[in-house]
């Protein structure tokens, strides 16, 4: 199968990283699946159970466990789009995203969630997308909450920062409880979002991928897809650049098929798709991007909480969320917390007061209030030249903001119900304070853009699901409107936020559209 190529295998593994090919790489292909996170690995694996001789291509780097080695500063670099720098165009909310076969899942905080029934219901009663209501996806959410071992947190999981949290809403009487993670044998480190050390993370990486290489799937590392081509309204295959260990192309790729599975994340597989120049006769492509912006809100206490240390998110509160459309509450609070480089970034303040700050380091709790967003952005192509890159076009409209100052005040409430002696809202003005009516300073003005440090770990949307080509760029089967044998497997495909986290959602509709996929694949 594979022509013309020299190969140094890495020993004992199933991927093959393109860093290592010493000439052009030409295939042909049954199936190819253009990245390797929640959607693309499902894909890939229920191509190569079906019998379709199917290639995986990811254009980051093969990591293990081995190279996880919780340090900041390296891991960013290495497992992050755009090294953990990428921004909205106008740099008002971080957009962090994965790179690396296993994608965002490796270095995720193995929170599971369903997409909500009232956004199932509502997608099928607005949208015609009838297969995916919640009794048809039921058991493939459950499918997928087996196969990764996904189980609820207990008191035991909870660490101190998660039990602010706890203390405080239960004070207030609000709404939350224990979430679900998918982490088997956790040693409690806190380093989730750097890649786990000790392999705990039931993720892509550890149980999807080997899944599909066992199965017969061929994956490779360090190969950028720049192209999908097509002909005649068909796929005919995908051209890519291999890139080495700093990102220069070193070889060309070349693989004949007739079905892609897009699977680059909501705003890698819009911006292929831009860059391959498909077919978009109502502008849709790209369009429709929510993000999930999050703000941060720390509390000082007067003891050591240590709260960076064990699992980062066990507990939520769901005082001020509703899935049903149309709802005014459309935030979800959990707690975070960041290691030193990431705190000391945000710590408002300089010199002797930065320093002031951080001496508190082990007596914060911080928690994050993330808005279920009504504001629709879109991705776009930043540099045409290799497949381009993303660039995201995003304000948050004005109830966004609303619905985040609600959060911003309602995280500062659980902290002085849970005991905080100070609360600080980071910003360029930040609001410090020991009063909890002081709080209700914080309203839309505050939310503004470049005013307060927003990030955003959920891209959704730009390649939308939908019965109606006028309004979405995939039909109900993932199989793009336009052209046949391109398939969307991952996170583009919501076709509005999904208010949490969406890795269960992501891995479910990849599994359920997969048939679609095989089907055109063997036909
Ligand atoms: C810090 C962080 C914490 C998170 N925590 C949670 C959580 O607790 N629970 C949860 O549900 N979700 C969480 N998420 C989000 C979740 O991980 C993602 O939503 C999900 O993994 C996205 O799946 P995907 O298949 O859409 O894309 P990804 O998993 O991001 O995979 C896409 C892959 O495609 C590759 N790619 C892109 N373009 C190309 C190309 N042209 N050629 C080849 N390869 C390409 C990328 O490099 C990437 O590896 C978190 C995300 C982050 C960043």
């Amino acid at each position: 199968m594979v022509r013309g190529v020299e190969l140094r295998l890495a020993e004992k593994s199933f991927v093959t990283r393109g860093r290592d090919l010493r000439a052009d790489l030409a295939l042909d292909a049954g199936a190819v699946v253009v990245g390797m996170g929640a959607g693309g690995s499902i894909a890939l694996r229920e191509l190569a159970r079906a019998g379709v001789d199917v290639v995986g291509l990811e254009e980051g780097g093969y990591h293990t466990a081995a190279d996880f080695n919780q340090r900041e500063e390296q891991m960013l670099a290495l497992l992050f789009q755009e090294m953990g720098g990428r921004t909205t165009e106008d740099m008002a909310i971080r957009v962090l995203q994965g790179r690396g076969v296993g994608g965002s899942t490796i270095h995720n905080t193995n929170l599971c969630k369903r997409i909500p029934d009232p956004i199932l219901n509502a997608w099928s009663e607005r949208l015609g997308l009838h297969d995916l209501r919640p009794e048809a996806l039921a058991p493939v959410f459950a499918q997928i909450e087996s196969e990764l071992g996904v189980s609820t947190m207990g008191p035991s999981d909870r660490n101190a920062n998660n039990e602010v949290l706890r203390i405080g809403i239960e004070k207030l009487g609000w709404r939350g409880g224990p979430l679900q993670h998918n982490r088997i044998g956790c040693q409690r480190s806190g380093f989730c979002e750097l890649g786990c050390s000790y392999d705990a993370k039931q993720n892509a990486l550890k149980v999807v991928l080997p899944q599909a290489a066992a199965a017969g799937a061929h994956v490779y590392a360090d190969i950028k897809v720049t192209e999908i081509q097509v002909d005649g309204g068909a796929v005919t295959g995908v051209e890519g650049v291999a890139l080495d260990e700093r990102g220069a192309m070193i070889a060309h790729v070349r693989i004949r098929t007739r079905v892609v599975v897009l699977a680059g994340s909501a705003t890698g597989s819009a911006a292929l798709a831009l860059a391959s120049g498909l077919p978009d006769p109502h502008d849709q492509l790209g369009r429709g991007l929510h993000l999930h912006p999050a703000a941060l809100v720390a509390g000082v206490f007067d003891r050591e909480l240590d709260g960076f240390d064990g699992i980062p998110q066990s507990y939520e509160c769901t005082e001020h969320l509703s899935f049903e459309p149309g709802s005014d509450r459309r935030v979800w609070i959990v707690p975070a917390f960041g290691h030193p480089i990431a705190t000391a970034a945000l710590l408002p303040g300089f010199g002797a007061a930065h320093m002031r700050a951080m001496r508190a380091y082990r007596k914060l709790a911080v928690l994050t209030a993330m808005v279920h967003d009504e504001s629709e952005g879109r991705v776009l192509l930043r540099d045409g030249r290799n497949g381009g890159r993303p660039q995201l076009r995003y304000e948050l409209g004005e109830s966004d903001r609303v619905q985040l100052a609600k959060g911003i005040v309602a995280c500062g409430r659980i902290l002085f119900a849970a005991g905080a002696k100070e609360v600080v809202v980071p910003a360029v003005f930040p609001l410090r304070t020991r009063d909890a009516r002081e709080l209700d300073r914080v309203d839309m003005a505050f939310v503004r853009p470049h005013h307060l440090p927003l990030s955003a770990v959920h891209p959704m949307g730009s390649m939308r699901l939908g019965t109606d080509p006028a309004r979405s760029v995939v039909g109900p089967t993932g199989e793009h409107h336009q052209v046949r044998g391109l398939f969307v497997a991952d996170g583009s495909l919501f076709p509005t936020s999904i208010g949490g986290p969406p890795q269960i959602g992501i891995y479910a509709l990849a599994l359920h559209l997969s048939r679609h996929m095989v089907a055109r694949a063997k036909g």
